[in-house]
């Protein structure tokens, strides 16, 4: 990209207050955090309700940013850098892609629909790369930013677009459309995904819709109800099965190793794919078509789609031998997500030392040496330490770039591989497909057994914010983190939340502060139960105390005075109700009396906890506890003329007694993904999926018994099929005998007998399914509210169960 900065202000209807009017810009930012930034980019400070660009900007302008797209300029930034002011920033972005993408004439695919975009998507470059320089979204860029950034992405040696846009309520596609601005449309499968951002499935089919309104061919499934809808003057060309009023009739028959696909268009002939779900299925008559449209002949549609391949579209980041961390994208290596995956590496490195390993990368359109010399460039500003590069084109054109190691091929790599050369380490594995770096990843992966616990960063992202959104800005947020971060790993969740605004994290135990202080966590940390005999390690490390007793705080103090500290951080606890920890009223006499006129220690917050906030019955008392808090915290406050941040709620605080939100709140169980109710539980999104696979399918016949004990009787013939997890991995042995169920290939698969020590067998008759096939224990479904209610405990027990032999895998979109 080259964009002089005096098309920027009539493009973005901006105003210019700038000390440098000649000049080009050469990359678009939105993230502070990038390495990436540099003299050549507009910045786009966005704001949000989590993060507001404007806050970094001194900050970047340190680091050489000259541009930048602001709704005011920021106090102490005037005459340092080119500012464009707009009353919205996120506006004057898709404003920006508008006028890029007008510069640029040639046609564009969209797509959009509730399922399969990114499939569809990804698919299409792979059947259309041979004859087109395409350039399509990274990843699942699809929302109202990523479009932007999508065709932002554009070069002068492109001539094909491919474009996802996904919307999750009114008004949001008319924006998409002239950013994307297609000639040919996709509308994938509608599901009933994102249903509550409208208000009935019409209207939901009609905003997508508006993406297409200046399309020439539009490609979807024939059905009159969504066709009735269809802009005026749009050609569809429509598909269904064993449907004469559909355009191309389609019949669709099992095959060897996936399904054969007829289709009667212009005559007849047949496709097949190595798929047989109907969700791929449709996916692939969704690419068929489209190349039909684009006149391709029956013989190359079949001979390409011959060469479908699952997709794999998340960056994942894995245990790895020898105390490594793996970033795996075994998927593709294009420049665009080249981008994207180092920016992931650098905010999730877990190590100082960075490896890269990179197969030759696809830029269609760059000369090769255009093409690796801007790699090279992007390698260098992210300070990797090690490059590996394997094929032919980068061994030969990184040649130079220090630390490099080239290799023939992954044959080559492979055949090489010394596990002690990999250690301590953060280690990017980023190949096109046909390089076949799973096999690496497989090398390099910790070994496990097959089950494993998956936690969606994304998710643990979008819950916080769904707290936030309920809260007052200015209001602190303080995440729990105890108990392993409920399970789903506190390092992680600490390390993605460092980029959130987030006041300070909460653990149970001294140990688990100092496990996140060593793996590099610097966010304030509040010890919750903190033992005497810790005291000393928690200063070492910087871990604040709550104080809940006259002799724990004497014992502090006298630590804290030998050790001639000043003004140490201390949280004092108060008992309202819950008669766990905490001092009650008739103590903060004596509280005060220790804390007057002692410096040794300050008092940096007063909180206390409910007992009952989740239970609408008992409202009356928890507003007695509230009561209590805002008295005696006065209390405190006005003898010692202190003014602490003061905090009460938790999870089910935050959403039924917003107004007494005070100074900061502690979010527990939300932020994993477990809410109150229904109605709350709507706005979570999952977090923790608890997955393993079939070990063993065998044929049960009536009479027989399955399982210790002989607690389960075959009545008829029944396909019992053998998972590798039990109680000793936290599945309670009362979820046996016919109460639970697993979900194997989206059916329930009931639990049959008892559930041993490593082991369970559940019944998997009529459902098509094989061994390796995978097994959700919970997730999605199961819930673990289903999984409590049936074992009559809470979430939280089921959560913090799963042992910690279970792998954590943790992956973000
Ligand atoms: C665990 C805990 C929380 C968080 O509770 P959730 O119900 O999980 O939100 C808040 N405060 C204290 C003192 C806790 O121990």
């Amino acid at each position: 990209m080259s964009v002089h900065i005096k098309h920027i202000t009539p493009a973005l209807y901006a105003r210019f207050e700038g000390i440098q009017p000649d000049m080009e810009i050469d990359n678009v930012s939105i993230d502070s955090r990038s390495l990436q930034n540099n003299g050549g980019t507009l910045f786009f400070a966005l704001t949000g309700q989590n993060r507001d660009g404007h806050q970094f900007i001194p900050a970047l302008i340190e680091k050489g940013v000259q541009n930048f797209v602001v709704n005011h300029v920021p106090a102490g930034s005037e005459g340092k850098a080119n500012f464009f002011i707009v009353p919205d920033t996120l506006k004057a972005l898709q404003d920006f892609a508008i006028y890029y993408r007008q510069l640029y004439n040639f046609p564009v695919i969209a797509i959009t629909g509730s399922n399969g975009k990114t499939i569809v998507k990804e698919w299409l470059n792979y059947l259309l790369s041979p004859d087109y320089n395409i350039i399509r979204s990274p990843k699942s860029y699809n929302s109202q930013v990523g479009v932007a950034l999508s065709v932002i992405g554009i070069n002068e040696h492109h001539d094909l677009g491919i474009f996802e846009a996904g919307i999750s309520t009114v008004d949001e596609m008319e924006k998409l459309e002239p950013i994307i601005r297609p000639v040919i449309g996709i509308l994938t499968h509608i599901g009933s995904a994102h249903d509550e951002g409208f208000e009935n499935s019409a209207q939901k089919v009609s905003e997508k819709l508006k993406l297409f309104t200046h399309v020439k061919t539009l490609v979807l499934q024939n059905n009159a109800e969504v066709i009735n809808l269809v802009p005026d003057g749009v050609h569809t060309f429509s598909w269904g099965y064993n449907d004469e009023n559909a355009v191309v009739n389609i019949h669709r028959v099992a095959a060897a190793g996936g399904t054969q696909l007829t289709f009667s268009y212009r005559g007849s002939f047949d496709i097949n794919i190595p798929f047989a779900d109907d969700a791929s299925v449709e996916n692939a008559i969704s690419c068929a078509m489209t190349m039909l449209s684009l006149d391709y002949s029956a013989e190359t549609i079949a001979a390409r789609m011959a060469g479908l391949y699952p997709v794999e579209l998340r960056l994942q980041v894995k245990n790895g031998i020898n105390d490594c961390t793996i970033i795996d994208d075994s998927f593709n290596a294009d420049y665009q997500s080249l981008k994207i995956a180092l920016d992931f590496l650098e905010q999730h490195k877990t190590h100082q030392e960075k490896t890269v390993i990179l197969s030759d990368v696809f830029q269609s359109g760059f000369d090769t040496s255009v093409l690796y010399a801007k790699v090279a460039k992007l390698l260098a500003g992210h300070n990797i330490s090690r490059v590996i590069g394997i094929g032919e084109t980068i061994s030969r054109e990184l040649a130079d770039f220090p630390n490099f190691y080239p290799y023939k091929d992954t044959k080559e790599f492979l055949a090489n591989f010394k596990p002690s050369g990999f250690n301590d380490q953060t280690i990017l594995v980023k190949g096109a497909r046909s390089f076949r770096f799973d096999e690496i990843v497989v090398l390099l992966e910790e070994k496990t057994h097959e089950t494993v616990l998956e936690i969606n960063l994304n998710a643990v992202v979008h819950n916080l914010n769904f707290y936030k959104s309920r809260l007052k800005p200015e209001t602190k947020i303080m995440v729990m983190v105890k108990a392993f971060g409920y399970g789903a790993g506190s390092y992680e969740i600490a390390k993605t939340l460092s980029h959130e605004k987030v006041d300070y994290l909460g653990v149970a135990f001294a140990d688990e502060g100092i496990d996140l202080r060593n793996a590099g966590i610097s966010t304030p940390i509040i010890v919750m139960n903190p033992e005497n005999t810790a005291f000393e390690s928690m200063i070492a490390y910087n871990l604040e105390p709550e104080i809940y007793s006259a002799k724990e705080l004497r014992a502090f103090i006298a630590l804290a005075q030998q050790k001639n500290l000043s003004n140490y951080p201390i949280h004092i606890k108060l008992d309202t109700g819950m008669h766990r920890l905490g001092f009650q009223e008739n103590q903060l006499e004596e509280l005060i009396s220790l804390l007057r006129n002692n410096n040794f220690v300050e008092v940096r917050s007063i909180f206390s906890h409910l007992s009952a906030s989740d239970s609408p019955q008992f409202r009356d008392f928890t507003l007695e506890q509230i009561s209590k808090f805002e008295a005696w915290s006065t209390v405190l406050t006005e003898a010692l003329t202190i003014k602490p941040i003061r905090h009460i709620l938790n999870t089910s605080g935050i959403y039924h007694y917003p107004q007494s939100q005070y100074d900061m709140v502690r979010l527990g169980i939300g932020l994993y993904g477990v809410g109150n109710d229904a109605t709350e539980q709507k706005f979570l999104q999952n977090v923790g999926t608890l997955k393993t696979v079939i070990l063993q399918i065998k044929q049960v016949p009536a009479g027989d018994s399955v399982g210790y004990g002989r607690r389960y009787m075959a009545r008829q013939l029944v396909s019992v099929a053998t998972l590798p997890i039990g109680y000793a991995d936290g599945i309670r042995r009362a979820w046996g005998n016919g109460k639970g169920y697993v979900t194997i290939n989206g059916r329930k698969a009931p639990i049959l007998g008892s559930i041993c020590m490593d082991m369970l067998m559940v019944d998997v008759t009529g459902i098509d399914c094989k061994e390796g096939d995978t097994a959700v224990i919970f997730g999605e479904g199961p819930t673990v509210h289903e999984m409590a209610e049936v074992l009559e405990t809470i979430p939280y027990e089921i959560l913090t169960s799963i042992s910690q032999r279970v792998k954590r895998v943790f992956y973000k979109e």
